[in-house]
């Protein structure tokens, strides 16, 4: 018998940041949420059999790669993770990872589960799935099972089980404003601060087992970090890492940033850390349209895939160039900005744009239609702008942080969060008309065919954290009226689509790589459910969501 603490939570947000962004110095509308509080019970997890039967030798298990259709798919796979993340079993890990693993025997079984698979399809009530050695092996009608020797089994009745989050924007680094004034005003220059002991932690902790970093300022330190993770030494998620922002000359506020100095800057870079395993890039908001096409060519001749938090380059212009992928959803599109030059942000910074691209005129169709012939997936952030809401702006009326967030936080953190919550704030905002704009628009694009992918774009600001951002965007995305079936889909197996690994993970399939987020309640009829993790599987290790955020209480925002 052992006991599985639960963990509620909720909250989340982070204001979108323009880079071109911090306009006149403003940090555009900091603040603002909502989160259900939870009584957090503890809760008991039936175990019937606990042998830690740490099998070192299962280890080396096969390592197959999957050999896809395209010379492309083979690259990516083989590239992205090292081959199978196959099963680490907890012999395999370190003394200091092990602590924060609570199901541990090479042999699971999941009993009497609801089971949201992450296709879409409605859930299937009472299952038993089998973990072994890292993979789903079985699911079947829920039955009780006996205790066997090296098998863990979890009564989960009142449980559901949703794929491991496939995260597409999970950045590593926090960002402070040391100086934020009352009026929202802070002087120069922004830096980006490492959180590579918090953030994957805090990945792990709520659900997310594959994560995108989407950019990164200190490449050669998340290289470490994955490689670290991928060998059992630290806790956290399996890593895409993304290159440096590749961004172009511009007025961009941080100094970590380099600014390319045209293609052959652009072609060179990504070679260059392609060949030092960076798996994804990302094009920033100063990129000319040439810096972009020799980024992509060159990303493509790897083998790896490039998004872009776009500005200087419009999304029509960024599709017909060959990106695969565009962040923030439809809030950094300039093309309809007045006065609008090529290869220059405008000073809308898009926001022209989405007041203006109604979803159903031509021109949002068009847009649509384009990105969709280009195979070019949108990924959706929803928490920054929500942050920014007024409280008593959004559709329900939770409070505005959960606990278990403000908890996290390092003191400098949360005093910056409370701060900035509590400044005063121009009255007239459109922030909430933009923030439903831009939903209809992710709608609208999802029912024309189009990739929808997620991911929170958690930095701290505004109290968008880490993981728990993670389950706040699912929540923004059922807001945006997709089912929650659909928008857990959408943050799971649409991820794993995007880089081409659906065979592995992002559903719920036999087969598939064992990476599963027990959820007490049921996230299919209550959203808000998906903020009730309590074990995290990742490749069949299970990881206890209580122990996690307990070691990193205090500490986000520090390091
Ligand atoms: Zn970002």
């Amino acid at each position: 018998m052992r006991k599985v603490k639960k963990i509620g939570n909720s909250q989340i947000f982070e204001p979108f940041i323009n880079q071109s962004g911090f306009r006149s110095g403003l940090v555009r509308d900091l603040l603002d949420c909502h989160v259900p509080t939870k009584t957090n019970l503890a809760h008991d997890v039936t175990l019937a059999r606990h042998l830690a039967a740490a099998d070192a030798g299962r280890a080396a298990k096969s390592r197959r790669c999957r050999i896809g259709t395209t010379l492309f798919l083979v690259c990516l796979v083989a590239r992205l993770f090292t081959c199978p993340a196959s099963a680490q079993t907890v012999g395999a890990l370190s003394p200091q990872v092990r602590k924060y693993v609570s199901a541990s025997t090479s042999k699971v079984i999941l009993e009497h589960v609801q089971i949201i698979d992450g296709t879409g399809a409605p859930p299937l009530a009472d299952r038993n799935i089998s973990i072994e050695d890292g993979k789903i092996t079985a699911i079947l009608p829920g039955a009780d099972q006996s205790p066997a020797e090296g098998t863990t089994i979890l009564n989960l009745r009142g449980y559901s089980v949703i794929p491991g989050i496939v995260g597409m924007h999970e950045h590593l680094f926090y960002i402070p404003f040391p100086n934020l004034a009352a009026d929202g005003s802070f002087e120069r220059p922004i830096l980006f601060h490492q959180m590579s002991y918090s953030a994957p932690r805090l990945y792990l902790a709520n659900g997310v087992t594959t994560a995108r970093t989407a950019g990164s300022v200190d490449t050669y330190t998340d290289l470490r970090l994955k490689e670290a993770i991928e060998k059992g030494v630290l806790p956290g998620p399996h890593l895409d890492v993304t290159g440096p922002y590749l961004e172009g000359a511009g007025n961009n506020a941080n100094l970590q940033m380099h600014q390319l100095t045209g293609p052959e800057d652009a072609r060179e870079t990504v070679s260059y850390w392609a060949d030092r395993g960076v798996t994804s890039f990302k094009a920033y908001t100063h990129i000319t349209r040439d810096e972009m096409t020799a980024a992509v060519k060159e990303a493509h001749k790897h083998g790896l895939k490039i998004t872009g938090h776009l500005c200087s380059v419009t999304y029509t212009e960024a599709a017909e160039i060959g990106i695969d992928n565009i962040e923030h959803g439809f809030r950094a599109n300039t093309e309809l900005d007045p006065g609008k030059k090529p290869d220059t942000c405008s000073d809308s910074g898009g926001d022209y744009t989405l007041e203006h691209m109604i979803p159903g005129s031509p021109e949002a169709n068009r847009l649509i239609a384009v990105l969709i012939s280009h195979h070019v997936a949108i990924t959706s952030t929803l928490p920054g702008a929500a942050a920014n809401l007024a409280a008593d702006a959004t559709a329900d009326a939770r409070p505005l942080l959960r606990p278990a967030v403000l908890e996290a936080m390092a003191p400098s953190a949360r005093e910056a969060y409370l701060y900035s919550r509590n400044r005063a704030r121009p009255t007239q905002s459109n922030v909430a008309q933009q923030l439903r704009r831009d939903m209809d628009l992710q709608h609208a694009f999802v029912a024309a065919g189009g990739l929808l992918l997620a991911g929170p774009d958690a930095v701290g600001i505004g109290g968008n954290l880490p993981g728990f951002g993670d389950q706040r965007q699912i929540e923004l995305l059922v807001e945006a009226g997709f089912s929650p079936v659909q928008a857990i889909r959408i943050s799971t197996l649409n991820g794993a689509i995007y880089m081409g690994r659906q065979d592995q993970i992002g559903s719920i399939a036999v087969g598939k790589n064992a990476d599963l987020v027990v959820i007490k309640g049921d996230p299919s009829t209550r959203i808000q459910d998906v903020e009730n993790v309590e074990i995290v599987f990742k490749d069949g290790v299970g990881y206890d969501t209580r122990k996690l955020l307990d070691s990193v209480k205090g500490h986000y925002g520090e390091y």
